[in-house]
């Protein structure tokens, strides 16, 4: 992979015309060793927010040695990397094709269930293939609730009165079991946690079986940018967030069990930015070479504002506008469908143009994980970059998909 010291200087050589990744490794691996830090049991990466091969392998090498994984697609990407990691299968509705390659093809000795059908699956698939049920820990995944960018809990986990029973099942089939939940992505309130422990705690005070572990899940944040427009929102810091979740953990008598966390995005969301090109600016109006198929859909769905900087194109002498006057630019993604326009501006320098490159930064998690080759574009270069995001000259603007309330009429009139 080729090498530059940041991203304007790989947009200055390459001049692309396509999008491309900004890979920093250091970045992600102090990320990984920060987060493994500050969490008082085992970190187990979470697959689906980034698997590509670099990612997997700087995070094995940086020290994780444990995968939440959740298709034989994934389990195949981590043993691509590592024959010794650990799977743990954290998908609560899986095939039962699946359960049986995990447990004979790959060794995962953990998953997790949140109805009684997946324990039949599971015992049927155990009995099988005649494994011993106690070298397995099968989490039972409670629901919770909270705020988060994405809310999971509609879709997975069970009340508390069905984690009782899933549990004392389970247990009296001969498996070591454990709590798990995952309160969304991109969690900013610690309440969110608290709730859910108190949850946990008052499944295992009436379930009566010996808890081998508790699983908090993911959804830790990562930084992103603000709209210059309002004041930044106030956020707690990694630190913060995990001196508070450690403090709940103790509080609910969890201090004792072993803990497990899936963390995502705050391991990898730093680690990548992403140079994109204005292919045509049409007044306020920014085309872009990339866009919600490809690697903004999350930014999108998600509501997130990512940080951006301004990469101007040389070759260009003539320029409009006031270079320091930071305005909103309305952005529409490279597909030929009308649904790919960002929702809420970019917020960039006036005399930007046609032919100019925007980086994106913070743009790891979820981001080319779910690209499409939606019309046939598809980004897939990638450079390695050293000096991190946040440092060496500020943004120029914010990419903002936050509300602007009297912008977007204008915007759209054009
Ligand atoms: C997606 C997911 C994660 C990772 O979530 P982040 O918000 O990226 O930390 C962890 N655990 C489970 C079960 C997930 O589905």
């Amino acid at each position: 992979m080729e090498r530059f010291a940041n991203a304007t200087k790989a947009a200055l050589a390459l001049r692309p015309d396509e999008p491309v990744y900004c890979f920093r490794p250091d970045v992600l691996r102090a990320d990984a060793r920060r987060f493994m830090e500050a969490f008082p049991g085992k970190t187990a990466y979470a697959v689906k927010t980034n698997g590509e091969e670099m990612v997997l392998r700087t995070l094995f090498e940086a020290g994780v040695t444990c995968f939440d994984v959740a298709s034989p697609a994934e389990f195949a990407a981590v043993r691509a990397v590592s024959a010794e990691a650990e799977l743990i299968y954290m998908h609560p509705v899986k095939a039962q094709s699946h359960i049986r390659l995990a447990l004979e093809e790959y060794g995962i000795r953990t998953t997790v269930v949140d109805h009684e059908d997946e324990i039949s699956k599971l015992t049927r698939v155990v009995k099988a293939l005649d494994l011993d049920p106690t070298a397995m820990t099968v989490f039972v995944r409670i629901a919770t609730k909270g705020e988060a960018a994405y809310e999971l809990s509609k879709k997975f986990g069970c009340g508390p009165a069905q984690a009782i029973e899933l549990l004392q099942r389970l247990d009296r089939n001969g498996f070591k079991v454990g709590l798990c939940f995952h309160v969304g992505s991109q969690i900013e309130d610690p309440d969110v946690y608290d709730g859910a422990l108190k949850s946990a705690d008052w499944v295992r005070k009436r379930a009566g079986v010996n808890l081998a572990a508790l699983d908090v899940g993911g959804g830790f944040p990562a930084d992103y940018g603000h709209d210059p427009a309002k004041e930044p929102d106030v956020m707690p810091s990694l630190p913060q967030l995990m001196s508070r979740v450690r403090g709940d953990i103790a509080e609910w008598g969890f201090a004792d069990t072993p803990l497990v966390a899936e963390p995502g995005r705050v391991v990898v969301a730093r680690a990548f930015s992403l140079i994109v090109r204005v292919l045509l600016r049409k007044g306020r109006r920014l085309y872009i070479n990339d866009g919600i198929w490809a690697s903004l859909s999350d930014s999108w769905t998600g509501k997130i504002t990512l940080p951006a900087r301004f990469i101007p194109d040389p070759s260009i002498r003539q320029r409009n506008g006031d270079e320091n006057a930071i305005v909103p630019f309305r952005v529409c993604g490279a597909t030929c469908d009308s649904v790919d326009i960002l929702s809420k501006p970019f917020w960039l320098p006036e005399t930007i143009d046609t032919g100019d490159w925007i980086e994106i930064g913070h743009i790891g998690a979820y981001s080319m994980a779910l690209r499409s080759r939606f019309n046939g574009f598809y980004p897939d270069r990638f450079v390695e970059v050293t000096t991190p995001f946040d440092e060496g000259g500020m943004p120029h603007g914010f990419m903002s998909l936050e509300t602007m309330e009297g912008y977007s009429d204008d915007l759209a009139a054009d």
